[in-house]
């Protein structure tokens, strides 16, 4: 069985027409060949959304929040509405194909299509994850970088598409780029009003006493699926949870502090613009076992 596995929609949303009439929903095809066209606007532009699923032992994990996540980014960039019912086939027929693993993931993918043909592009890839369990147990070193925009954006200013999942992922990686040069291999975006925002690729979580806290949505950032879970599994510890906006003083007093994403899971900060954060080793390996062996 393959280690990598591309489904490419033939009608990736019901209010478009289909690239070939008559032709099934999906139709599996090469990774390793050219299948996008250099005309799309996903490739020229960056005009489309994502997703990354973690797949765990051949279950999609947060499926359904994955999912209303995809279709609430299309609409934030007027896309025509993933047709959901094809995606969800899709990507179940993209794991089956997979060779079985503890941890694969599938990403999706929704571009505008080619311009002017006025039928979107869509495609499921799904591949074998990486080995985290370094970044899952050691911890990672994170530096807090200012993301430029104030935290209320996502009112002020829609069309900068905040909180959104879009394929414009060049910033995200750049500021990666700065974590390195700065000896941290990962990122926490500040609101240029100070407050602390997301990861480039995860969500803020931190312990205070016995409350895990995140910064909640509405503040230009994504709504962490992930993140999401994690609250679950504390709860069902009997931790209380809370979104709060704090600023980055106050990430530094945490107890303990986390970047948590799908596929990566939960990361343990270990260090803060280079000032040592304690790990919580045991609630960090609960939460992901717990995400590695979530049953949806
Ligand atoms: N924030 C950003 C900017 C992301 O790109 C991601 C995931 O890639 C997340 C947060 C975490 O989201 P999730 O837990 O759903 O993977």
């Amino acid at each position: 069985m393959p280690s990598h596995v591309l489904a490419i929609l033939n009608q990736p949303s019901a209010d478009a027409a289909p690239h070939e009439r008559g032709a099934a929903a999906w139709r599996f095809a090469d990774p390793a060949s050219p299948n996008v066209s250099a005309l799309d606007l996903g490739a020229t532009r960056g005009d489309g959304i994502f997703e990354t699923i973690s797949v765990g032992n051949g279950v999609p994990q947060a499926f359904e929040h994955h999912l209303s996540r995809f279709s609430r980014s299309a609409a934030a960039l007027e896309l025509p509405a993933p047709d959901l019912d094809t995606w969800r086939a899709a990507i179940l027929a993209t794991i089956a194909e997979l060779e079985p693993a503890p941890e694969s993931f599938v990403k999706t993918v929704l571009t505008r299509g080619v311009e002017g043909d006025g039928r979107p592009t869509g495609w499921a890839y799904g591949a074998i994850s990486g080995d985290f369990t370094a970044e899952r147990t050691a911890g990672i070193r994170v530096v807090m970088l200012d993301r430029g925009y104030r935290h209320d954006v996502e009112k002020t200013s829609p069309w900068l598409l905040a909180g959104a999942k879009t394929l414009s992922y060049a910033i995200n990686r750049a500021a990666a780029r700065e974590a390195a040069r700065r000896g941290a291999d990962d990122v926490i975006f500040i609101s240029s009003d100070g407050i602390v925002l997301e990861g480039p690729t995860s969500t803020v979580v931190f312990r205070r006493g016995d409350t895990l806290y995140s910064p909640g949505t509405g503040l230009g950032i994504l709504d962490g699926t992930t993140q999401a879970n994690v609250f679950r599994y504390a709860q069902s510890l009997g931790l209380s949870t809370a979104f709060e906006l704090a600023t980055p003083a106050a990430l530094k007093a945490a107890d303990a502090a986390w970047l948590v994403s799908s596929v990566r899971l939960v990361a343990p900060v270990r260090e803060l613009d280079g000032q040592q954060l304690p790990i919580d080793t045991e609630l960090t390996a609960g939460m992901n076992e717990y995400l590695r062996t979530l049953r949806d």
